[in-house]
């Protein structure tokens, strides 16, 4: 009767190296939210998730903010 519940649910983000490791600037690690992120601006304000998600200083939000426009940049127009 043990083993309630999932105990490991993380997405497996091997394979997407399109964002930095780390934050340029404090070594943060940025990449492990990432896959998040970028899930959850579809519907929600990029600024609330980044607080959601700790990432609180402005040059580790600045690594994630700036990669979508240039993803956006780069994704063909459809
Ligand atoms: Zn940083």
């Amino acid at each position: 009767m043990e083993g309630q519940g999932p105990e490991q649910n993380d997405k497996s983000l091997t394979g997407d190296h399109m964002i930095p490791v780390r934050c340029f600037t404090c070594g943060k690690v940025v990449s492990s939210v990432w896959g998040e992120y970028k899930d959850r601006i579809v519907e929600e304000n990029p600024k609330d998730v980044l607080d959601d998600l700790g990432i609180k200083r402005y040059c580790c939000r600045r690594m994630l903010l700036t990669h979508v426009e240039l993803v956006d940049v780069m994704a063909p127009y459809q």
